[in-house]
């Protein structure tokens, strides 16, 4: 017989914040989700730090910029909407030195790097083709990935290792379409051709996403894990699954 939910499992349709959410035209409280689009830094301003996401000068005036930026977005991530302490400042426009509040939003550690290919470094991660599943999807599976590796409960810490696996064979694709998997190949070529058409990159990487190698965000995963089990633990998983999938439409 299988074990009745927890309440907390449950969605929180009763509580208030749960009825606030199901209200009416709630949806246009917060802005849309971006597209994730691969991309790279740009590099023709000359960043100081080349290997950094966000070459920020460690100063009280730079930390304060980081800090007002992430809190005035909630700590969301503008791309997959994932809420996380662990998420970073992410120039919308690649231009690292253009430190404007609209060109300054959020993202967490995976979607960011879909727009920091040159910084993946071999081994650190593979551009795959994973048609039908949206970035901002593959970005969400990446990190529930991530995160169930090393819990510990044995059988989903396998199940995950088996998913990152066939998510990392899809690159086999790309390796033969494209002539290379290696996010800096795809870092040279979007900096070489279409760095200034985003519509035209869209198109022409349309089913390609990005898988990491799990020590590449190590850390970040950590306190996303810590964020996320502290509401949701691993073993509670399967009912969460299940009662997505049937959900009344
Ligand atoms: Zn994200």
């Amino acid at each position: 017989m299988q074990p009745q939910p927890a309440a907390t499992f449950s969605p929180a349709a009763g509580s208030a914040s749960g009825a606030a959410t199901n209200a009416v035209g709630s949806n246009f409280e917060r802005p849309a989700l971006a597209p994730l689009l691969l991309s790279t830094k740009s590099t023709v301003w000359g960043d100081a730090a080349p290997d950094a996401l966000e070459p920020f000068a460690n100063t009280a005036q730079d930390r304060a910029l980081r800090s007002s930026t992430l809190q005035r977005h909630g700590h969301r991530c503008m791309f997959c909407g994932l809420e996380s302490l662990a998420n970073e400042v992410h120039n919308r426009n690649d231009n690292h030195r253009d430190l404007s509040e609209e060109n300054l939003m959020v993202a967490d550690p995976i979607c960011h790097r879909w727009f920091h290919l040159g910084q993946l470094r071999k081994g650190e991660g593979l551009v795959v083709y994973l048609p039908g599943l949206s970035g901002r999807d593959a970005s969400h599976l990446l990190r529930t990935i991530l995160i169930a590796l090393t819990c510990d409960d044995e059988a989903a810490s396998k199940d995950a290792k088996r998913l990152l696996n066939w998510m990392a064979s899809h690159h086999e694709y790309v390796r033969q379409r494209w002539g290379s998997s290696e996010p800096s190949a795809f870092a040279a070529a979007v900096a070489r051709t279409v760095h200034d058409d985003p519509a035209r990159r869209a198109i022409a990487f349309d089913g390609l996403a990005l898988v990491i190698h799990p020590q590449t965000v190590e850390k970040a995963t950590q306190q996303m894990r810590a964020e996320l089990t502290a509401h949701w633990p691993v073993n509670a998983w399967p009912r969460v699954a299940h009662d997505v999938l049937n959900a009344p439409t």
